[in-house]
């Protein structure tokens, strides 16, 4: 296969831990036969700098002309001022717009080597493997506002959804859950909200027509409490926007480190091989505090690229394969030290890369001679 990979590396550590996916995704092509080309566009605090704009039009041609986007994190201090007339956070926003992008997915799971990095008891983690799907371009993240302004008396955010946006995320979800473990929660807060009432009736529709699938609907507040309290009861959670952004972080932490955990964006777009143009993502962002230090974890922008690989350019051996690797680093007790032991021993980010590199390519020649 031939595929062009759209590169924003962005602010911090995301050049750092990109460039390790990009080796990684490179050995994958070269082992298994395809050609990627990878097209490095600006976006974030990096674009401002140098085009003074977080998402430069020529990016977003990219982006839309590409196969999949590959994202590192953009942000950082340099331009926290909440003045500024534009933010790298605005890039992202922008370019999730840009792809029609309106369904996020977290996926968590727990790799039993780093039990003990998790803040969580090992007893409750065991068979932690969980999917959240967020919704990402509607809700109250994007309904009517009205700022509080000079007298700052009043303000107010709103939340509004509307039947499309909530079927489509549903059905994606659904789609999800039947390709894993067939068990769907959907969440909201239909005991208070008018927008949670319509979330609950037309999610109940669509999942009307998956009957193999296990549904149940939860609330919003109990659903934070059940991710502590048994985490592997659940394996799809699709939420609305805001309810989707709070538990993705709270299931983040259930595997213990950010640098661990990938996450893809979806829309409805399709790209030339007629799969979702996708964008793939490490959950983290910019990390100031350790960048250019060498020392941040590449695996989960390394695992955003194995999602890349399944969801945009259905390689799922590929994907497997990429996923083994890292979880055979891991194994082999290789660590950076965001999952190490206090006092024990790390790897660089580039080793890190370069370990995953070679556990996958000599699992890619173990099965070529089988
Ligand atoms: P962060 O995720 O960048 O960092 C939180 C903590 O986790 C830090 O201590 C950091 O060192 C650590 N960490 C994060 N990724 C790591 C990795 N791969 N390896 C080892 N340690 C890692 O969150 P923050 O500090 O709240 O935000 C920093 C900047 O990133 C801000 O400007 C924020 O706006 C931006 N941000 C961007 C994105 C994105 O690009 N999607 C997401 C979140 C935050």
């Amino acid at each position: 296969m031939n595929a062009t990979i759209v590169v924003l590396a962005g602010d911090g550590i995301g050049p750092e831990v990109t460039n390790e996916a990009q080796k990684v995704l490179s050995a994958v092509a070269e082992g298994f036969g395809h050609r990627f080309d990878f097209d490095h566009r600006l976006m974030g605090g990096c674009a401002i700098d140098a085009l003074g704009t977080s998402l430069p039009d020529e990016t977003v041609e990219a982006a839309q002309a590409g196969d999949a986007v590959l994202l590192g994190a953009v942000g950082g201090p340099k331009w926290d001022d909440p003045n500024a007339p534009d933010r790298p956070e605005r890039g992202i926003l922008g370019i999730r717009k840009a792809l029609g992008l309106f369904a996020n997915l977290r996926p968590t799971k727990l790799y039993p080597q780093l039990i003990q990095a998790s803040p969580l008891r090992p007893e409750i983690l065991e068979g932690v493997d969980l999917l959240v799907v967020r919704e990402l371009t509607g809700g109250i993240y994007f309904g009517p506002r009205q700022e509080a302004g000079e007298a700052g008396q009043e303000a107010h955010d709103t939340m509004l959804y509307t039947r499309p946006e909530i079927e489509r995320v549903v059905r994606l979800a659904a789609e999800a859950a039947m390709g894993r473990r067939r068990k769907l929660a959907s969440v909201d807060k239909a005991n208070v909200l008018a927008s949670s009432r319509l979330w609950r009736r037309v999610a109940t529709e669509v999942l009307a027509d998956y009957p193999e699938l296990t549904v149940e609907h939860v609330l919003v507040d109990a659903m934070a409490m059940h991710l502590i309290r048994r985490p592997a009861d659940f394996d799809v959670i699709v939420a609305g926007n805001l309810f989707g952004d709070i538990l993705t972080d709270e299931a983040s932490m259930l595997a213990g480190s950010m640098g661990m955990l990938p996450s893809a964006s979806l829309g409805q777009e399709r790209n030339r091989h007629g799969h979702p143009l996708g964008l793939y993502e490490p959950i983290h962002g910019s990390a100031p505090d350790i960048a250019g230090q060498g020392i941040a974890n590449p695996l989960a922008a390394i695992l955003s690229g194995a999602m890349l690989l399944r969801h945009s350019l259905g390689l799922e051996q590929e994907a497997a394969a990429v996923e083994q690797a890292v979880a055979q680093v891991l194994e082999e007790g290789v660590r950076t030290p965001d999952i190490a032991h206090t006092g024990s021993e790390t790897v660089s980010t580039q080793v890190m890369g370069d370990l995953v590199v070679q556990a996958l390519s000599e699992r890619i020649s173990a099965g070529s001679q089988e």
